[in-house]
């Protein structure tokens, strides 16, 4: 089984009841968390969990966010890990990753320089391996295999979505993107599929050009009912709301994409938990 918890499912736009894109997935006693949006250690320590129980850290693309807490995340793990040479925070994003890590670290360079100086048992900066693909087995230990794939989210590029498979049971993290070959790929008859959601029937109606610029780049709910429909997933799980549905409107929500995806439909609020069973799929 594997399990997934929508522990942040806002956007760009500040929401009192959101947090940023963020997906918890657990298995096989593995964590791992798909992109660090705002607020996204509030909601790991709700759903049970933190920055120092983190198996690794996978990055769909460098939206500001996807990674905005990207700092935060990476500092209090390094200070709340108490065992002694502790492995590196293995981190994996497409290419510039490392880039965006490396500026992080040179921003929080004063924070770490305080910290070895004030605690005799931190003797180094934090301990990160960067791991950028664009396709392939990104991670592959202890029963659980990660493989990632293209997604079209352009002009931001590249970007990425994963495939997390554990016995028999396979999530498919999609991003931010719009309908594309490698995703369909990606997912065909994975177990469940999380997919960002925009409202293209609101967001076109908005006055400002910036906010419906939003459209460009992301899928519909139809669109990415759409893409899950096609690739026989057995779960379409949505997130990343966009105008964030207020309460009540859920169903409207749903309603769209049970026009053209005929199987189980999840949204919800953040802290929305999912688990995703082997054989949870069309025969394909
Ligand atoms: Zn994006
Ligand atoms: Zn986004």
């Amino acid at each position: 089984m594997i399990e997934v918890t929508l522990l942040g499912t806002g956007s760009p736009i500040p929401d009192p009841d959101r947090a940023g894109p963020s997906t918890l997935i657990r298995a096989g006693g593995q964590t791992f968390l798909v992109d660090c949006g705002r607020g996204v250690q509030l909601r790991l320590a709700a759903a049970g969990s933190g920055a120092n129980a983190l198996t690794a850290l996978l990055l769909t693309h460098l939206h500001s966010d996807h990674i905005a807490d990207l700092g935060d995340l990476i500092i209090t793990r390094w200070i709340s890990t108490f065992t002694p040479d502790p492995a590196p925070f293995q981190i994996i994003g497409p290419p510039g990753t490392a880039e965006v890590v490396d500026a992080t670290l040179a921003a929080f360079g004063r924070d770490i320089g305080y910290r070895i100086a004030h605690h005799a048992d931190i003797t180094a900066p934090p301990a990160i391996e960067v791991h950028e693909y664009t396709e392939g087995v990104v991670w592959d230990a202890d029963g659980v295999r990660i493989l990632a794939a293209p997604t079209d989210h352009r002009p931001v590029a590249p970007t990425i979505g994963f495939r997390v498979e554990h016995d028999g049971a396979s999530v498919v993290l999609a991003g931010d993107t719009v309908p594309c070959d490698s995703l369909d790929e990606l997912a065909s008859g994975a177990g469940a599929l999380v997919h960002t959601a925009i409202r293209h029937d609101l967001v076109d109606a908005m006055p400002l050009q910036r906010f419906r610029d939003i459209c460009d780049y992301h899928s519909s709910v139809e669109q990415a009912a759409d893409t899950a429909a096609r690739a026989g997933v057995g779960i379409l799980i949505l997130t990343h709301y966009v105008p964030s549905p207020a309460r009540g409107q859920y169903e409207d929500w749903r309603a769209l994409a049970a026009t053209v995806f005929d199987r189980q439909i999840e949204l919800g609020d953040d802290l929305h938990r999912v688990q995703v069973h082997p054989g949870v799929c069309s025969a394909r």
